[in-house]
């Protein structure tokens, strides 16, 4: 009997990318035959191919998507995804009559992905879903029509508390990716359908894991028996390292300073790969972390600044490479990074991995959210699990360095009010984390659940 074959099919962004390409190595690692779709233009350009027997990197055409940032613009992007069906159809079509591999069996789409449904009921092929964000979020998706009359809910001070599984938050921390502009507006009903194709029992995988989310993922199984978590994905010994593996260029030398550093003493800052900051709140963020007198790692993407010309942004990191204390790279290895002994704490605009890969490291975070979900994973980090810390940014002033500076010296703190405590919590996420991914785990039990069940469905 040939093993099950697996087409993922990820949202071509890297918070989207690197869960995707965890969750089908584990998969391989279970017997699963995988084919891995890039957009044509990302695998030309950054991705290391691999050349390992079960894995299989395809690229199809990508014309059709906006060739500006991904930015706010997900239902644009979303939009001109459905462009790239057709050839997707095509390689499906074409595997059946590959004599070197077994047909497709099912399509792995990326949750966002509304047209999965129709796409393998007409191709008579099983179909799961890789939720890339919070249980939490997924359930403010199932339940979007409870919201409706909140929408939009910028500045709204509504306090939400019947949503199952959440505790009660204010209205103003929900997603902005939910919002619609006015009652009529076409995508909000667009993406209530979206979400209603994740109803029902399609297999639906998410990036988390139960002591981190016991609540909404419980709640998460009432709409959907098949809503398992499967995480944390980056996180496993159990997996053997592969050449599986996609990501812009990592600056490795940041671990060797890292080493030169004492235990819990560094400061890592980033903001993922999308998120932007105006200028003048990197300059505030610089004078907090200078003034703290803690030493910092921090990520600066070429894309990170807004508001700057070239510059005054080569003079901005030119008086950062001045300080002793800091050090700056345009891509890190964040996983790795994370789980270095001198970090203490993490500056984050809190992207669910992000957020998932510090929790797993045992770092306690410090909160400076940007858009989409960052808003309401914050609230979950500072206010639920009481493992981090907001930094606030009014809306006008932006963000200001003493608070930077404060908050900074609260987390990296070492008296049993402050910085322990949080720390100690986030110890105690870190080790629920491993025991997950742990054979006898709750995660890898579901993962070992959805291959039995994908086995019987190729008998
Ligand atoms: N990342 C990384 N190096 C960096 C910055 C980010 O490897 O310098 C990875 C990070 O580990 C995470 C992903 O990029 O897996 C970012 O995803 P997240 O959900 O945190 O944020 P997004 O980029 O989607 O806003």
């Amino acid at each position: 009997m040939a093993p099950p074959h697996v087409l993922a099919f990820p949202f071509p962004a890297q918070g989207h990318i690197n869960p995707m390409i965890l969750l089908c190595r584990k998969l391989a690692s279970m017997g699963f035959i995988i084919t891995f779709i890039n957009t044509r233009s990302r695998h030309e350009q950054e991705f290391k191919k691999s050349t390992a027997l079960a894995y299989r990197f395809v690229s199809i055409p990508d014309d059709c998507l906006p060739k500006h940032r991904l930015g706010n613009n997900l239902q644009m992007f979303l939009n001109a995804m459905e462009g790239m069906k057709q050839d997707l159809e095509q390689l499906v079509t074409d595997m059946a009559s590959d004599p070197r591999r077994p047909p497709v069996t099912c399509v792995l789409f990326d949750a966002f992905i509304g047209w999965s449904q129709e796409f393998c009921h007409n191709l008579g092929i099983a179909r799961a879903l890789l939720w890339t964000s919070s249980a939490a979020c997924l359930l403010l998706c199932f339940h979007l029509p409870l919201l409706k009359h909140l929408l939009p809910a910028k500045g709204r001070k509504d306090i939400i508390d019947f949503m199952p599984g959440l505790p009660s938050f204010c209205a103003s921390h929900l997603p902005s990716t939910l919002q619609h502009e006015d009652e009529c507006d076409p995508g909000f009903e667009l993406r209530i359908q979206r979400f209603e194709r994740m109803k029902g029992d399609v297999w639906v995988f998410v990036n988390s894991f139960q002591e981190m989310e016991e609540a909404p993922l419980d709640a998460a199984r009432d709409v959907n028996p098949n809503c398992i978590a499967v995480g944390p994905l980056h996180f496993d010994d159990t997996v053997e390292e592969t050449q599986l593996s996609i990501s812009p260029i990592e600056d490795t030398s940041c671990l060797e300073w890292l080493d030169k550093q004492a235990p819990s003493s560094v400061v890592y800052v980033s903001f993922g790969s999308v998120a932007t900051i105006s200028y003048s709140d990197a300059q505030q963020i610089y004078k907090g972390l200078a003034n703290s007198g803690h030493a910092f790692l921090w990520v600066i993407r070429l894309d990170l600044l807004q508001g700057s010309d070239e510059q005054a942004r080569n003079e901005f990191l030119a008086r950062i490479q001045q300080n002793e204390k800091g050090l700056i790279i345009s891509w890190a290895p964040q996983v790795k990074v994370l789980e270095h002994e001198s970090v203490g704490a993490f500056l984050s605009h809190c992207g669910w991995n992000s957020t998932l890969e510090s929790l797993s490291a045992g770092v306690p975070i410090l909160c400076l959210p940007c858009f989409a979900e960052q808003v309401f994973n914050t609230a979950w980090v500072v206010d639920t699990l009481k493992v981090g810390v907001r930094i606030k940014k009014a809306m006008e002033a932006g963000i200001h360095a003493s608070h930077v500076e404060d908050m900074v010296r609260f987390v990296m703190g070492r008296d049993h009010c402050s910085g322990d405590e949080l720390r100690r919590r986030a110890k105690e996420l870190r080790h629920a984390a491993k025991r997950n991914v742990q054979p006898n785990g709750s995660s890898h039990a579901n993962l070992v659940n959805f291959a039995k069940a994908l086995k019987l469905h190729c008998d």
